[in-house]
């Protein structure tokens, strides 16, 4: 399929710098965790991205474990970029991480000198890819002492096969720690990932502050919980399909009555100002000026299109932040 991006792809998007960087990212990224892996539609998924990229999406988020099996998120947007997306190279910020389980052997997971190396050369192979942007350890390694593994990440940006050094899943005191090592070694920490959302606020705990004092940027995963912060479960049924019907990763016991009541009650915010409440669940991580990018992942180019209008809503104001907090203390 011939693909040309839309001339006004950079109209739309918003774009924030990363930290102190001279990096600039998109307000809503995509990432490839679920729905590209190998047993998903192709079609759908190149749809998905081509659709991303054309409304200024320029950040793809992978690692080397996603899929499934794990890989083939990898093989899946080496396909795109080989078919659609090459000639836009220098316009995309591509990343990719590893930390967790990939290979058997003590060698195929955690945060090795030696994994972080060889993992970050198979994704590049997979990927059909000279270097990634953005290469993040996946997840603090408890037993690896965090200056082999942030040594290594140093390395990697050296030798050119990634532009710039992340971490994800540190808490704000591994954290304030890898940021210091790595700007020891001459190389910043760009940016951070965590998972937050308006139903997991642990990053307000001590990471954000952490973050902003060292200038490294943070963009946010899960920030529809997974699908919860959408239209999917609001009648509490679980639709086939969905993340929750396939139970491993969102599990269906977790949709309680509670939880679809408190879920309703944002939506009613949400209708208020005309939007989806998966909008209105963007623009509330959005109203931190800390949180660099909103992470969102889209089974379809239509979930897609309906998070991306948050970029074209007015910000939160004090009254609707004050109605959501007052929902989301309720127990
Ligand atoms: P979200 O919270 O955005 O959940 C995305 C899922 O929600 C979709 O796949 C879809 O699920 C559902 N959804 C999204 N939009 C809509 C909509 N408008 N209407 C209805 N349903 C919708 O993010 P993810 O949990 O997918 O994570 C996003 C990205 O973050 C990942 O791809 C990955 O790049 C990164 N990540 C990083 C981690 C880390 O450890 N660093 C861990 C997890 C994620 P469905 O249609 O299938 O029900």
């Amino acid at each position: 399929m011939a693909y040309k991006a839309k001339a006004a792809r950079y109209e739309a998007m918003k774009y924030r710098r990363c930290g102190k960087s001279g990096l600039k990212l998109p307000e809503i990224s995509l990432g490839l965790w679920h729905n590209f892996g190998s047993s998903d539609n192709y079609k759908t998924g190149r749809e998905t991205v081509l659709t991303a990229f054309d409304a200024g999406v320029c950040h793809f988020d992978l690692a080397n474990n996603y899929g499934p099996p794990p890989g083939s998120a990898e093989i899946t947007f080496g396909k795109i970029l080989k078919q659609n997306l090459m000639p836009y190279r220098g316009e995309l910020i591509i990343s990719t991480k590893a930390g967790y389980d990939m290979w058997p052997g003590p060698y195929g997971d955690w945060g090795s000198r030696k994994y972080l190396t060889a993992s970050l050369d198979a994704s590049l192979k997979r990927m059909g890819l000279d270097y990634v942007d953005i290469f993040y350890h996946h997840r603090p390694d408890p037993e690896t002492p965090i200056e082999e593994t942030m040594t290594a990440l140093a390395d990697i940006v050296r030798r050119g096969k990634a532009l710039y050094a992340g971490i994800s899943n540190y808490n704000a005191e591994q954290s304030a720690r890898a940021i210091s090592v790595l700007r020891a070694l001459g190389v910043p920490c760009l940016i951070h990932q965590p998972s937050y959302s308006m139903l997991n606020r642990w990053i307000e705990d001590g990471l954000l502050d952490v973050l902003e004092k060292e200038g490294t940027g943070c963009i946010c995963f899960s920030p529809l919980a997974q699908g919860l912060l959408t239209g999917r479960y609001l009648n509490g049924a679980i639709p086939a399909g969905s993340r929750a019907s396939k139970g491993v990763f969102l599990k269906p016991s977790s949709i309680t009555p509670q939880l679809v009541k408190k879920l309703n009650a944002l939506n009613e915010i949400a209708k208020e100002r005309n939007c989806a409440l998966s909008t209105l669940a963007i623009l509330w991580i959005l109203r931190d000026k800390r949180c660099t990018s909103v992470l969102i992942g889209a089974s379809s180019p239509s979930q897609l299109k309906e998070n991306l209008t948050a970029v074209s809503q007015p910000p939160l104001s004090e009254k609707e932040l004050q109605n959501i907090e007052r929902i989301l203390q309720i127990p």
